[in-house]
């Protein structure tokens, strides 16, 4: 299992951050986010994504981010621009998840020092500062190896048929036979995608 700790929270001003922590998390492997309790919008925002494009994928709240860390069973990964590279620890990472489960801790603002403590791993995707939803992107990609690009979903009512140019949804098999024409309106795609004002 892996599951992908967002650290802090500021209401309002990380909304768009914690839902993209989720998403990404949802849309690159893990199997759950936990997110703090501060953030029951971007909750609700990654559970309306994956009721429609399918999971499994939970979010959960936390008002003891700090104790999650310490009781998790299995490895726990910090990202952190003052971390090893992660071309550095990659493959033990992986033999550690082929073992167990992985907690990826990112952070908000500060990250208090015992994490660093904690954390078996201190892992910097560059050592320059960036953020929270690239370092988290780059590392489930290096941890799957690619492979997650390859995921299929399982209950989703809707997916998105790729194409070169243009946007196309479609209603799955699970969404009923009621709607079972090939949608090819902007809406259901543009509402899939989390905007500026979706927390
Ligand atoms: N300045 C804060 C500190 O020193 O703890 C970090 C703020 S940063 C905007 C928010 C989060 O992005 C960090 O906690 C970390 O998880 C992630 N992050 C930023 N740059 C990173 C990097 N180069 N490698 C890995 N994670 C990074």
């Amino acid at each position: 299992e892996v599951v992908v700790l967002r650290l802090g929270h500021r209401p309002g001003r990380d909304n768009r951050m914690t839902t993209h922590v989720g998403l990404t998390a949802r849309a690159l492997g893990a199997d759950r986010v936990i997110i703090s309790g501060a953030a029951s919008g971007s909750k609700g925002t990654i559970e309306d994504i994956t009721d429609r494009f399918g999971g499994p994928f939970d979010a959960e709240l936390t008002e003891e981010p700090r104790g999650v860390i310490r009781g998790f069973e299995g490895t726990v990964v910090h990202l952190t621009m003052y971390g090893l590279p992660i071309q550095a620890v990659e493959s033990e990472v992986r033999s550690d998840h082929e073992e167990g489960s992985l907690l990826v801790v990112v952070g908000a603002e500060k990250v208090p020092f015992d994490v660093y403590e904690r954390a078996d791993y201190n892992v910097g995707v560059t050592n320059q500062p960036h953020s929270e939803v690239a370092g988290l992107a780059v590392f489930l990609d290096r941890l799957f190896e690619g492979r997650e690009l390859e995921r299929e979903w399982d209950d989703a009512t809707h997916r998105v048929i790729p194409k070169a140019i243009g946007k196309q949804v479609e209603p799955t098999e699970a969404a009923g036979s009621a709607d079972d024409a090939t949608l090819t309106d902007t809406d259901a795609v543009d509402g899939a995608e989390p905007s500026d004002d979706t927390h």
